[in-house]
């Protein structure tokens, strides 16, 4: 579970959060949506301190990760983290992709590493890529095998950074459907997305963030049917 209080982040003069209260609960799938630039990103990098919050409590599976006691490795290792570029390393195979992080965070040996990452590939439905390089694979591809390699990680919960928008508009549905299968197992998930129509039907919860502030949150009935403010009405008006 994630609890975020009073979070502030500043980058010189320009406050990008401002005092956001955000929590997602363990099991459950918050979508988090809003303008560009309204600190979405920001945010989810907050919560694996990938980004120094300037103020603020951030608590993951109830430790403190702002303070600096806090073994931030042994924490990060817990959260799996899908981003708009895959991010996979050119020069290795697909299950060498799986393996290395594994082998060097988890300490897992050879063979452990490679059962666990062909697991995780069947599941996202690319068992029989495990030798192919990233290039030679789509761009949905690549991003299920980032999914898969977060998910060889063991994680307790999963981040998503609008994972789908630098994909092709036939590729996407793949992707979707590993994170909607990935939510029905129950996994905890943080999804920054422009997909209203996941959010829709996967998402327990929806957040619409903007200029920094949580401006509206609840179901996705309410929140995409019956927005209640102003901004969030505009900002639907323009994206559904
Ligand atoms: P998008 O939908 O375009 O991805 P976003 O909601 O994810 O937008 P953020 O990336 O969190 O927005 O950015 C929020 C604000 O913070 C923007 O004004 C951006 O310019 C600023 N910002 C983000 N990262 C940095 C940084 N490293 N240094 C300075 N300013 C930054
Ligand atoms: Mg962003």
């Amino acid at each position: 579970a994630i609890e975020v209080r009073e979070l502030c982040k500043t980058y010189g003069s320009n406050d990008v959060l401002k005092g956001i209260d955000f929590h997602v609960d363990q099991g459950e799938v918050v979508c988090v949506i809003g303008p560009s630039g309204s600190g979405k990103s920001t945010l989810l990098r907050c919560v694996n301190r990938l980004e120094e919050p300037t103020s603020g409590v951030i608590m993951v599976e109830g430790i403190d990760i702002t303070d600096s006691e806090t073994d931030l490795d042994a924490i990060r290792t817990r959260i799996g983290i899908v981003f708009q570029q895959f991010n996979l390393f050119p020069h290795l195979t697909v299950l060498q992709n799986l393996t290395l992080a594994q082998r060097r965070a988890k300490k897992r040996g050879k063979r452990e590493a490679a059962e666990i990452a062909r697991r995780n590939l069947e599941k996202v439905g690319l068992a029989e890529k495990a030798d192919a390089f990233p290039a030679q694979l789509s761009g949905g591809q690549q991003q299920r095998v980032a999914i898969a390699r977060a998910l060889s990680m063991d994680p307790d919960m999963m981040l998503f950074d609008e994972p789908t928008s630098a994909l092709d508009p036939e590729l996407v549905g793949d992707v979707l459907g590993v994170m909607k299968q990935l939510a029905s197992e129950g996994m905890t998930m943080m999804v920054v997305t422009h997909e209203m129509g996941f959010a829709r039907e996967v998402g327990d919860r929806v957040v619409f963030m903007d200029g920094g502030v949580v401006v509206e949150q609840g179901v996705p009935e309410d929140v995409l049917g019956d927005p209640q403010h102003e901004r969030t009405q505009s900002f639907l008006s323009k994206v559904l």
